[in-house]
């Protein structure tokens, strides 16, 4: 048996989004830019995945702008309004558990004499919003904070931030990787002028993403070249992954309600089994405001990796953090700055479930896991200590 429990590091394909794309890769060949009539459909297939992306978050059509990733999209906004206005100011709000396209994008712009406030986090991952107006001074021009984190599931309160940001006239971009898709997100309501989405995380390829840059903030563009995306992003369109991601966003945005009850159901039934069944374990997904997919538990006394490898042997494909941080030795950031210490947010893994999981899959974690920890435990000299 195979479980995939790691869907925010990347999804599977829905059968109806290949489906569409097929087309795109096979006869409808042609070019968007072309004026005859391979041309025309293609360029009609862009336009209408752009609407689908638009709807999903309350845009309009002309706002979006389709891009290579989610990585893409968190670099040109960044980047692109440090050095658009940096005649008004250099400084920039961040937080210290944004993603690293956000924040290696804000360790780049230092370098070039930018200064950037990390906000750090509660115990639970939520900035405080006082503290973000506190921070904002005449000179800052981008506030960037991440809508939900990849690691934890924490969601921001958005709404909140990009009050804050309206009221001081700064620039709000927020990282909605994690967020389209799966929960309500709303660029007008919620006062957002930039959002960075990626397709791969809600059930459509990897290698497209888009950026929603609100009318009246015209960003220089991050990519010279032909007159695609208005000019402003060249290169030619990756047809067949944008009407994917299109086809992708529709279906979950209809599907949310029903889609997230049964994820929301499986992650609470794992929370639940799992808490129960490993002593010593910390929960670093908050209880309220979070992403219906995710569940981050520290086991103490026991390596991530090595936890990682066991259910790997078993079948389960879960993260330590993020994907991107594996392979590398330092914990994730995300977890000290929740407040953990090195050697329990070693001991963390994470679950992202979607639709696609099953109650049965759930009970084989719950099964498996506790088990793992248990024999781990018994070879660490530390955990000798505990149990007596
Ligand atoms: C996956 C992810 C990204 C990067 O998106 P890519 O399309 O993989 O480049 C950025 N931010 C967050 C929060 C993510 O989860």
């Amino acid at each position: 048996m195979i479980v995939y429990a790691d869907n925010a590091a990347t999804t599977k394909i829905d059968k109806q989004v290949l489906d569409a794309m097929m087309p795109f890769l096979t006869t409808a060949y042609g070019n968007p830019g072309s004026i005859h009539q391979k041309g025309r459909e293609a360029f009609l297939a862009v336009d209408s995945a752009r609407s689908k992306v638009a709807s999903a978050i309350n845009a309009n059509p002309s706002e979006i702008y389709f891009t290579g990733d989610g990585t893409e999209a968190d670099n040109w906004a960044i980047k692109g309004v440090a050095h658009k206005y940096s005649k008004k100011g250099k400084h920039i709000i961040s937080s210290s558990i944004e993603h690293h396209a956000v924040l290696h994008s804000l360790k780049a712009l230092e370098k070039e004499g930018y200064e950037v406030t990390y906000l750090p986090v509660d115990k639970k991952g939520f900035i405080s919003v006082s503290q973000l107006e506190e921070a904002v001074r005449p000179d800052t021009i981008l506030i960037t904070i991440m809508f939900a984190n990849n690691e934890t599931g924490v969601v921001e309160p958005i709404k909140e931030i990009g009050t804050v940001a309206k009221k001081h006239n700064v620039i709000f971009h927020t990282d909605a990787v994690q967020a389209v898709g799966h929960i309500p997100v709303d660029v007008k309501e919620m006062n957002i002028d930039l959002l960075s989405i990626s397709a791969h995380k809600f059930n459509a390829p990897k290698g497209v993403g888009a950026l929603y840059m609100r009318k009246g903030i015209y960003l220089p563009p991050f990519l010279d070249g032909g007159q695609q995306e208005g000019g402003r992003r060249a290169g030619t369109e990756n047809v067949a992954s944008i009407v994917g991601m299109g086809a992708a966003i529709e279906t979950a945005i209809k599907e949310m309600p029903k889609r997230s009850e049964k994820v929301r159901m499986l992650r609470d039934r794992l929370w639940k089994g799992l808490t129960e069944k490993i002593p010593h374990n910390i929960v670093n997904t908050p209880e309220k405001n979070n992403l219906p997919g995710i569940f981050n538990i520290s086991s103490k006394y026991v390596e991530g990796e090595a936890l990682l490898l066991s259910l790997d042997l078993k079948g389960i494909c879960a993260s330590s953090g993020s994907a991107c941080t594996s392979g590398s030795l330092d914990p994730s950031h995300v977890l000290l700055s929740i407040g953990l210490t090195h050697e329990v947010a070693h001991g963390s893994v994470r679950f992202s479930l979607d639709h696609n999981n099953t109650e049965e899959e759930i009970d084989y974690i719950i099964e498996v896991f506790p088990e793992i920890v248990a024999k781990l435990r018994d070879m660490s000299p530390l955990w000798e200590k505990v149990d007596k």
